[in-house]
């Protein structure tokens, strides 16, 4: 039996444009990497992180989450205005998954394990090694930055 933290203060995440909210009121159990080609598929990266919540536990606060059924037995959530993905789910379990990155304090969700290893990207264990000093934009040569301030359709990291 799985056991879950409630949360003093929920966890709230959504998609890109900010059309489909939600909120998850208990620490997610077993947050994993999934390297598996599905997941690098459904989220267009190297990998998926996935945060497991019971369906009880998780709630869309606004708009509707769209579903693509990857196989018989799952399907993928996403926002059908912006296209990000936010949902891994089997129907018939009681839990979902929600990806991390959708989150809008990913840091909250520490992977804990890895899962369909036999996918993992051979450069996986040469990421931290990359070169990494430089924040978004550092160099800014075009004045992208302010730009892109200016102009930023993303939903905020907080509710609106
Ligand atoms: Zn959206
Ligand atoms: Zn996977």
């Amino acid at each position: 039996m799985v056991e879950y933290r409630k949360l003093d203060e929920a966890l709230t995440g959504g998609c890109q444009c900010g059309a489909v909210r939600y909120a998850v009121g208990v620490q997610p159990d077993n947050v994993h990497v999934c390297h598996c080609r599905m997941c690098q598929k459904a989220v267009g990266g190297s990998f998926a992180v996935i945060c497991p919540v019971l369906k009880s536990d998780f709630v869309v606060t606004r708009g509707a989450i769209s579903w693509f059924h990857s196989s018989a037995v799952a399907r993928r959530g996403f926002c059908k205005d912006c296209g990000t993905p936010l949902i891994f789910d089997y129907p018939a379990y009681p839990d979902i998954g929600v990806l991390a990155g959708s989150f809008d304090q990913p840091d909250r969700v520490p992977p804990v394990v890895q899962y369909g290893v036999e996918s993992r990207v051979r450069w996986w264990h040469g990421l931290e090694a990359l070169p990494g000093d430089k924040p978004t934009y550092a160099d800014d040569p075009e004045r992208m930055l302010p730009r892109i301030r200016a102009s930023n359709r993303q939903h905020p990291d907080w509710e609106t």
